[in-house]
């Protein structure tokens, strides 16, 4: 069989732990026998970020920028436990957040549905997909445990020195806490044009929620500057396309998802995202089976698995027992960013490989055939056959074989 060819690198973010394992045997086993693989590898396992002081992860977010596609396996995120085992010299930062802040981007999360996997919300058919705004409000506040008696207040001096604002937010009769959050109209018209073009690139409706009736300064602008953006750039595009746009309060946004088929879009500001994605994934089946999508508002994209390193399996693993780890959502993100290169670069034979590996996969689950994790949620008419991470890719391998010859 001729492989397929690319012609533009895919940057390769390599990681840790089981997702390091499962990287290589997707790569031998689902890959690189089908493709001619062009990447550009940047290894951000945490030995060698540590051996380049954390450089690797600028040069890899910044070669994401130049080719425009990535795909990132998993990464540690140091905490004290892990500077005493890989010997750190600095708790490093988290990989993510760090290609987050060059990329400037919004994190988009679906779920992977299978037949025989069932959501624990019954009416939903399709994926809901929530749009993270990954910067600002609470994430970067700056927080005060009031001590005693006292007057908070809260100001604005603008650049010239003169005080814009300035305005009691309480009179403490006794302690208490306070908080200051800010957001940028930059980071917040990024946000929305990530959101407008994600739902243009995937033809579904695009839902909006903030707390604007509460919070008439701070959320009405996240209302506003989206209402804005939509009417000038997309408004046109989104009708042709049969699309919708629709803004509501959280409140009545959840009960709405809650009572939907799914196939949409779900932006939320960032606690909303932080929260309402660990919810609905969970009520879909499971971390694993998800999706993960990095797009900056100029178009670059990073994929990714939704889930950590695995670390309880990687230390099974080690110990030389047998692990039944699911590689569903790397996998994903590996034919996720396929397919992307093939769209940019015209590649249609590219793209329609990623779409065949993905149904291989589907297709291996349906049939029966499966991880541990997913062997105790199933529902199907087959019963279940739990195998081992390699032998669930090696039977991927033998469907998407058959499918491509
Ligand atoms: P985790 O790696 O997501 O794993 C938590 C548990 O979820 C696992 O022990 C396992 O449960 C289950 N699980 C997750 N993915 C699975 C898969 N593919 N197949 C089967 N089961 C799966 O989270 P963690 O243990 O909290 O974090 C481990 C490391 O990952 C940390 O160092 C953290 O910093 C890092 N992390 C990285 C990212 C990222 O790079 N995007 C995200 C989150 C965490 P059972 O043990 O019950 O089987
Ligand atoms: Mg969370």
């Amino acid at each position: 069989m001729q492989k397929i060819k690319m012609t533009t690198p895919l940057v390769e973010m390599d990681g840790d732990e089981m997702t390091r394992i499962l990287w290589g045997q997707i790569k031998d086993e689902l890959i690189l026998p089908f493709v001619d693989l062009k990447t550009e590898y940047y290894d951000l396992g945490l030995a060698h970020r540590e051996e380049t002081g954390d450089q690797v992860t600028i040069d890899a977010a910044n070669a994401n920028k130049k080719y425009g596609v990535a795909v990132k396996c998993a990464t540690i995120t140091p905490n004290a436990q892990r500077m005493e085992e890989y010997h750190l010299s600095q708790m490093w930062k988290s990989p993510n957040g760090t290609i987050r802040a060059i990329l400037d981007g919004t994190v988009f999360r679906a779920p992977i549905m299978v037949k025989g996997i069932s959501p624990v919300v019954k009416t939903w058919q399709e994926p809901i997909t929530i749009a993270r705004h990954a910067f600002g409000d609470v994430y970067k506040a700056s927080e005060y445990r009031v001590p005693c008696k006292g007057k908070a207040t809260l100001s604005f001096v603008s650049e010239d020195g003169a005080v814009q604002m300035n305005q009691t937010i309480y009179d403490f009769e006794c302690p208490g806490v306070i908080q200051g959050q800010f957001n940028k109209d930059s980071s917040i018209r990024s946000f929305a044009h990530s959101c407008f073009q994600f739902a243009l690139s995937t033809k579904q409706d695009l839902w909006f929620s903030t707390k604007d009736t509460i919070s008439k300064q701070y959320d009405h602008t996240f209302k506003d500057i989206f209402q804005e953006i939509y009417d000038q750039d997309y408004k046109a595009r989104f009708e042709e396309l049969g699309i919708t746009y629709f803004y509501t309060l959280i409140d009545d946004a959840v009960a709405r998802v809650i009572r939907s088929k799914g196939g949409f879009i779900w932006a939320c500001k960032n606690y909303d995202g932080d929260v309402m994605s660990d919810m609905v994934s969970t009520a879909f089946g499971s971390l694993a089976m998800m999706t993960s999508v990095l797009v900056s508002p100029d178009g670059n994209y990073e994929y990714e698995a939704a889930h950590g390193t695995v670390t309880r399996h990687y230390y099974k693993y080690l110990k030389g027992e047998e692990t039944s780890t699911n590689p569903v959502a790397t996998l994903f993100a590996w034919s996720g960013a396929l397919r992307k290169r093939g769209e940019l670069d015209g590649l249609t034979e590219l793209a329609a490989y990623a779409d065949a590996l993905e149904k291989a996969t589907i297709e291996t689950i349906e049939s029966g055939v499966m991880t541990g994790d997913l062997s105790s949620m199933w529902e199907g008419e087959t019963p279940a056959q739990k195998v081992n991470s390699l032998e669930f890719l090696k039977a991927i391998r033998s469907r998407l074989e058959t499918a491509l010859s």
